[in-house]
Parts: structure tokens; C-alpha cells; sequence
């Protein structure tokens, strides 16, 4: 008979591709459920960053003079400003900044959002002046995206195997993806969280006056609670689709007993 698989003295039925396709289909709807907040969840960030635009004058002469402060010059960082930089959308309208260990440039919109650069100056931190255990946490970040987003894959991966068959470790990574998911992005979060810090610390040393050191503090847990938030539904949406895709695809035990009891009467 096809389409039956045998395991341990049992018969199972094996999944259609047409069952499979149901499965990839609301897997890809609930994780994208899951993942919706992400957008509200990123707005309080947008919104502090929009409204200290006023101060940003204030903030740049300080971030400008922070770079000195660190050291972070001495050792070949340099700011590109994004506003007249041939680089991506994002960074030139000053939606975004990003610090790049490879060419040792931070780039941020200056005229805009100099107070997102004090947190890139903490990931040079980081990433060139730290002691083992960051500059781990720092080269952890890719790695980190990378594994988090390899488990998105594992997840829709078609389950061939029935329950309680033995498990290779590509059966190992599939049952737990969701948390590996999960815990692949925790070094990203500490990683910010520490560069966060030491920006404020930056700007303090730079002498960027107590209000605004108080509005960057906001401003960056705001930051922190979207990556917080990332991990975590990011971690449950893989979670999901796993199970979804379990349900849908794992070879089904053909229960023979009912006939049994049916004979019975
Ligand atoms: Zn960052």
C-alpha cells in the first residue's frame, strides 16, 4: 500500500502534498500574527526620535566631541554623515543608524538623529575597546541572525518521522527550533543593551546636559523593547510554525484499534 509508513509495529499514514501546502500556508499566517506587534512595537522609538529632532543641534555638537572622548578615533572610527553618503535609504533620511566593524564607520543622519549615533559609538565600544566577553557578544550578532533565521527554515521543514521515532540531530535542531530561535538572538539583545549603555555613558563624558541624557535613556529602552520583543516573538512564531507544521505533515498513526471496539458489538 503506499502512502503508509511503518514504524515500531505500526502503521502510519503519510501526508499529501496537498496537506503540507495547508500547513505551510497557516504556519506563514500565524507567524506573521504572531510578528504583527513588531509594528506598533517599534513606533514609541519612532516617535521619541521624531520629537528630539528640535534638540538635534544639541546632541551633535556633543556626539561629534564623544568620538574624541572615546578614544574611538584613535583607533580608525570615523562618522560618515548619512545625509550627503551614497548609502541606504533608511540611514540618509535618518530612520536608522548603523556602526560597521569591518570599515570602522559609523553612519548616521547628523542633522537629524545624532542621538541614535551616541548607541553606535557604544557598539564601536564594544566591537574595538572591550574585553573578551563583549567583543564575544559583538561577533555573536550575525551568527545570532543568522541561526534565528535558519530556524524559520527547520520550522516549515516536512516532518517525515512518526512521534517516538529515533532522532538525528537535524530531528533534535526541528524539535526545538523555536526556543535555538530564541536564545540564537539573546546575545544581539545583550550586545545592545550594553552598547546602549555605554552610549549614554559617552554622552555623559562628552557633556550632554542631564535633560537630554534623560531623553536618550528613554529613547534607548525604547530601542531595547523592540529587540527584547523581536527575540521573544520572534522565538514563538517559529514555535508556532513548527507545531502547525507537525500537525500537518508528521506521518499519522492509523489507529486500528477503533475498528477492533467497533467489532465488539
Ligand atoms: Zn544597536
Amino acid at each position: 500500500m503506499t502512502g503508509v509508513y511503518y514504524y515500531n509495529g505500526n502503521e502510519y499514514q503519510k501526508r499529501t502534498p496537498l496537506t503540507e501546502f495547508e500547513g505551510l500556508v497557516l504556519a506563514s499566517a500565524v507567524s506573521g500574527a504572531i510578528l504583527s506587534p513588531l509594528a506598533y512595537l517599534g513606533k514609541p522609538f519612532m516617535n521619541q526620535l521624531k520629537k528630539e529632532e528640535p534638540n538635534n543641534h544639541i546632541y551633535k555638537d556633543c556626539f561629534e566631541k564623544a568620538l574624541k572622548v572615546s578614544g574611538l578615533d584613535e583607533r580608525g572610527v570615523e562618522i560618515i554623515p548619512a545625509q550627503f553618503a551614497n548609502v541606504e535609504k533608511q540611514f540618509r533620511e535618518g530612520t536608522n543608524a548603523c556602526f560597521d566593524p569591518i570599515t570602522k564607520k559609523v553612519v548616521v543622519n547628523t542633522d537629524k538623529i545624532s542621538c541614535a549615533g551616541f548607541h553606535e559609538l557604544g557598539h564601536a565600544l564594544n566591537a574595538l575597546k572591550s574585553k573578551y566577553g563583549v567583543k564575544y557578544l559583538a561577533k555573536m550578532r550575525y551568527p545570532g541572525y543568522l541561526i534565528a533565521g535558519l530556524m524559520e527554515y527547520f520550522a516549515i521543514f516536512s516532518r517525515t518521522k512518526p512521534k517516538g521515532a529515533p532522532r538525528s540531530t537535524g530531528d533534535i535542531i526541528e524539535d526545538n527550533c523555536g526556543k535555538i530561535a530564541f536564545l540564537a538572538m539573546l546575545p544581539v539583545v545583550a550586545e545592545e543593551a550594553i552598547a546602549s549603555h555605554r552610549g549614554i555613558n559617552l554622552a555623559k563624558k562628552a557633556g550632554l546636559n542631564e535633560q537630554l541624557v534623560k531623553n536618550l535613556k528613554k529613547l534607548y529602552s525604547k530601542a531595547l523593547l523592540t529587540y527584547g520583543s523581536r527575540a521573544v516573538l520572534g522565538g514563538l512564531a517559529v514555535f508556532a510554525s513548527r507545531k502547525i507544521m507537525d500537525y500537518f505533515t508528521r506521518p499519522k498513526l492509523i489507529d486500528d484499534n477503533k475498528y477492533y471496539v467497533y467489532n465488539e458489538y
